[in-house]
Formats: structure tokens, C-alpha cells, sequence
């Protein structure tokens, strides 16, 4: 094993203490990323959405913290000085660490998402990347790993896969966003079950709920052109109750 370089000292200035925040435990976040200025601006956009942020600059500084601490989730570049983000999440995975990883890479290539999963990282987001879409990932990452078991989840021939987020109808992958696969998430969890909007906006957006706003309609909207318009000689899943919300079920 490895000694920690700064991290004892680190760890008696700064005690890990959860702090409560609008009645929820606050997650702490490795952010791994050696472009500082992006590090520093995420860190506080992080900061700002409650997160506990520490950072780190290069591989062999983030596998002694990700080591020696206890984080809810790591954020980890791949390009990065001394050890890369493949290296650090195998030597993690040796070391059995189990913290989540989020992978950030500048290059949206196939072999480098099987790469890094094959490594043991949990998800992967190609930059550049909105500050939503990482907030909506870090977010469906943390849920993920807690309390929802990663079983595959089907209804009819729509099929969803919780461990490498991908999502076919006959076979054929959806190309979701962040957010359509996490509300097609939550749908297939709940399926069979009318879900209010409210609780929709609650579980996928995590934001106090404004009774006007449309976001729920619009990204139904969104999914149901790729689970059901897409696929015109299947049975439409996607089902909107009037009045009360949303439902996915099999009504064969
Ligand atoms: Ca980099």
C-alpha cells in the first residue's frame, strides 16, 4: 500500500464531517481534473449545488486521497500528469476501493468508454460537457450505488441495462442524454405505477418544485420519440395520464 503524502495532515485539518444541508447528508466529491482553471470553476459550481469538493491535480494525488479517504464519488480526468485515470481506477479497484467513478475524457470514442468501464469505472461523460449534465450524472451515480439494485430492467422489448446505461428497444441502442436516461430510469423502476410530476421532478432533477414549470413534459416528450416514434410497428410504452402524470407499462 501506498503512504499518503498529504493526506494525514490533510485529514486532521479538515475532518470529515457530514454536514446536514436542507435535511440531506452532504456528498463528498473527488474532483480529479489537472487543468486547474476547470478544476477550480467546477469545484465551485460543485460547492454552490452543496456538494464537499477536494481536488486533485494529478494521478498519483488522487490515488492518495481516493485511497486513504472516505468519498461518496470520484470524478476522475483521464489525461492526467504521473498516473492516468485508467491506471488510478485499476489501482483503486486492486486496493478495493469501491467509491464510484465518473470518468471525463476528452474523446467520445467507444473503445475508451470500455476501457475505463472494463477498469472498473461506473460511468463515463466525454468533455466538453454542460455543468448540468455532470450534476445529473454525479447525481444518478450516487443514487445508483445506494439503494437501487443494478439488475437489467424490461418492459416489452424495451430493455435497460443500470450498469452501462444503455437502453434498446428490439436491440436496437437509444441514443438518450444524461437526463432522458435518467427519467427512462426511473419510469422502468417504477413501471406499471402512474408517477406524478412532482415526484418525476423530484427524483430526476432534484430541484424544489416549481408547480409552472414544463421541463417533465418537454423530456417525455424527448423520450418518447426514441422509445416509441422511433419504433412506429411496436407498441407505444410511454403513457401520459391526464391530469394526474406518466407511466411505462406493457398493456399487451
Ligand atoms: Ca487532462
Amino acid at each position: 500500500m501506498r503512504l499518503p503524502s498529504s493526506t494525514a495532515e490533510q485529514r486532521f485539518c479538515k475532518p470529515s464531517i457530514r454536514v446536514r444541508l436542507s435535511g440531506k447528508a452532504q456528498m463528498r466529491l473527488l474532483l480529479v481534473e489537472d487543468e486547474k482553471k476547470l478544476a477550480l470553476s467546477l469545484k465551485k459550481a460543485l460547492e454552490s449545488e452543496s456538494f464537499a469538493v477536494d481536488t486533485a491535480y494529478d494521478g498519483e494525488d488522487a490515488l492518495d486521497k481516493a485511497t486513504f479517504e472516505p468519498y461518496d464519488l470520484i470524478v476522475l480526468d483521464i489525461g492526467l500528469p504521473k498516473i492516468n485515470g485508467f491506471e488510478v481506477t485499476k489501482k483503486l479497484r486492486e486496493e478495493k476501493v469501491p467509491t464510484p467513478i465518473l470518468m471525463l475524457t476528452a474523446k467520445d470514442t467507444i473503445s475508451d468508454k470500455v476501457k475505463g468501464l472494463n477498469m472498473g469505472a461506473d460511468d463515463y461523460l466525454p468533455k466538453p460537457f454542460d455543468f448540468d449534465e455532470l450534476l445529473a450524472r454525479i447525481r444518478a451515480l450516487s443514487r445508483r450505488g445506494k439503494d437501487e439494485p443494478k439488475i437489467r430492467l424490461s418492459v416489452d422489448n424495451l430493455s435497460l441495462d443500470p450498469v452501462t446505461h444503455v437502453a434498446t428497444r428490439t436491440n436496437k441502442e437509444l441514443k438518450l442524454t444524461a437526463k432522458e436516461y435518467a427519467l427512462l430510469e426511473y419510469l422502468m423502476r417504477n413501471q406499471n405505477h402512474i408517477l406524478s410530476k412532482t415526484q418525476i421532478l423530484e427524483h430526476v432533477w432534484d430541484i424544489e418544485t416549481d408547480p409552472f414549470t414544463n421541463v417533465v413534459d418537454v423530456y417525455i416528450g424527448y423520450l418518447r420519440n426514441k422509445v416509441d416514434k422511433d419504433f412506429p410497428k411496436e407498441i407505444p410504452l410511454i403513457e401520459t395520464v391526464k391530469g394526474i402524470g406518466y407511466r411505462i407499462s406493457n398493456k399487451k
